[in-house]
């Protein structure tokens, strides 16, 4: 067996250094802005298919995992302890089961983690992970406390929290605007009793003011210094490593003569979901493509189709350009968006964006394929497609759109094709599966609908393919969309046929809510809680 070069991570904005897998996951995002990609792509074991065909998730997630975080970096007891620790809150023993829902057709159920969605299966991971390296780093004598503070509009808040509860050494700290969260979202977070988990009610705020306090006390470097302040978003490397290994157990799960003409479709919004995908397919997943769902908020739609990256639909007229999103501070995987921001409020809310944060992942290996020519050494084209990248990015961000042209359109055409699915459509869709004859009923979350929407105009693009759509939230957690669709079937009752016990008893617990006034309410409960003058017990207990 040949030995493969040792596994760093470099940024996609350049820079010569390379960091190693614990120094990238802590960073999470390049000082240049940048995100990190692995310096190559591992090759799989040649016997993979027989070898992996019986493991279970856990074990799965070991080989997988391992191709990417060399053992003088997690040593190989210690890496299986983390991944089993993460999985073993997973409700479903397949940990991300398939569903038949048609004769080639199959739903891979995502949310079978503590809070019901699919970020779950990266952000237990994350959060073992975190606690892993800075337990590493304090037994070896250092002092390292993190702060992770991030914003929710409510849809994933419960995810980080769920990820971080009880770790030592670190605290979270998740900002929702008060009273603009459901009530099951909200008590999903508030009745968390651990004591590093700080539920932050910010008063007379949005979610948009909410991430703006983060992003300030991000950018404040005496504050962020003394602190230590960590961001668990979705551009952490490890967050995609970890949900490459669904695709393979997609694979395992598939009868096997169905197995090698998959089309996997990905109900996107930070493309870091679907991006796990396109590495799988890289490493050597058998796969026919991609198929990025996206509901109105439509970027990514429109590039496939166009090769024209654009915030807006129409080009600016005044020549001024909108501000760029940040993709920092964020624990949702939602990106900041300015106050003129056409982001849609559509029935898929984590699918909101303006900007894809990880699709510049993607665009770093698209320059690569189109500007680097043969016979080129490796670092030479890796900041080749740094420069290109560079261009593209300040394009977009001074005129709010790039062209990226045929070739890179063509270069993407080979691993994607994208479909837009508009609010009507995505209600349509829950009530057709809610109605479907012989693999039914089944009630899916609107997130899930706009891939199925998806996949059933694909399906006439694709004959003879076998279809696996990705289903990221369980319906009760986006009880307004699901009722609003159903709202006509009479036999339909959402308490008893969509809302889990677990969750129906949430409502009757204890909530703790810290409620604060802007940015400087936030400040002062940190600098409290850190001096130790604040513990989350009952005095602070907010009414919902
Ligand atoms: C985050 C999220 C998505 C989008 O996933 P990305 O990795 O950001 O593309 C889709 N559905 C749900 C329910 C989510 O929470």
């Amino acid at each position: 067996m040949s030995s493969q070069p040792e596994m760093r991570y470099f940024s996609t904005r350049g820079g010569d250094e390379t960091l190693s897998f614990e120094e990238a996951v802590l960073t999470g995002l390049a000082p240049n802005g940048g995100l990190y990609i692995p310096t190559h792509i591992p090759s799989l074991p040649s016997d993979w298919q027989t070898r992996w065909a019986t493991l279970s998730f856990p074990e799965l997630s070991h080989e997988i995992l391992s191709l990417f975080i060399p053992t003088d970096i997690i040593p190989t007891t210690d890496l299986k302890q983390i991944i089993d620790a993460s999985y073993s809150t997973f409700r479903s023993p397949l940990v991300t089961p398939l569903r038949q829902t048609g004769a080639d057709e199959y739903v891979m159920e995502l949310w079978h983690g503590p809070t019901w969605a699919f970020k779950d299966v990266a952000l237990q991971f994350l959060g073992n992970l975190f606690a892993y390296f800075l337990g590493r780093r304090n037994a070896a004598g250092a002092d390292e406390e993190l702060t992770v503070v991030g914003a929710t509009s409510g849809d994933t808040g419960s995810a980080a929290i769920y990820g971080l509860r009880s770790k030592p050494s670190i605290s979270i700290f998740i900002l929702y605007p008060d009273g603009r969260v459901s009530p099951i979202q909200l008590a999903q977070m508030a009745t968390v009793p651990d004591s590093n988990v700080y539920v932050v009610a910010v008063e007379n705020s949005d979610f948009d003011a909410c991430q703006s306090i983060v992003k300030t006390l991000f950018s404040d470097a005496d504050f962020n210094a003394k602190h230590r302040l960590g961001a668990i978003n979705s551009i952490n490397w490890a967050r995609i490593l970890a949900q490459i290994v669904y695709y393979f157990s997609a694979y395992f799960q598939l009868p096997s003569e169905k197995r090698d003409k998959v089309q996997f479709v990905v109900p996107t919004g930070n493309f870091g979901d679907i991006l796990a995908g396109w590495f799988a397919k890289k490493l050597g997943l058998p796969m026919r493509q991609l198929v990025v769902a996206t509901n109105e908020n439509d970027i990514l739609e429109r590039f496939f189709r166009t090769g024209r990256y654009a915030r807006e639909d129409a080009p600016e007229e005044n020549g001024q350009a909108p501000e760029t999103a940040a993709v920092n501070g964020s624990s949702d995987g939602q990106q900041a968006t300015p106050a003129h921001s056409a982001v849609k409020a559509t029935h898929s809310p984590a699918m909101d964006i303006l900007l894809s944060s990880n699709f510049e992942r993607l665009l770093w290996y698209l320059a690569h394929e189109t500007v680097v020519e043969a016979g080129e050494s490796p670092e030479a084209g890796r900041s080749k497609a740094q420069k290109t990248l560079n261009d593209w990015m300040s394009t977009l961000k001074r005129d709010g759109h790039v062209d990226l042209g045929e070739k890179v359109k063509a270069a993407a055409a080979k691993d994607f094709w994208a479909e837009r699915v508009s609010d009507d459509e995505t209600l349509a869709e829950i009530k057709r599966y809610y109605q479907l004859e012989q693999y039914g009923p089944y009630v899916v979350d609107p997130h899930t609908a706009v891939g199925l929407a998806a996949q059933a105009r694909s399906v006439k693009k694709s004959a003879d393919s076998t279809w696996v759509t990705l289903s990221t939230a369980h319906p009760a957690k986006f009880s307004s969309a699901v009722e609003l669709a159903l709202e006509s079937s009479s036999s339909f009752n959402f308490d008893r046929d969509v809302l889990p016990e677990e969750l129906r008893q949430l409502e009757s617990m204890e909530k703790r809510i810290f409620k604060v006034q802007g940015e400087q309410g936030v400040r002062d409960l940190i600098e409290q809680v850190k001096r130790g003058e604040v513990h989350p017990t009952k005095e602070h207990a907010g009414s919902i």
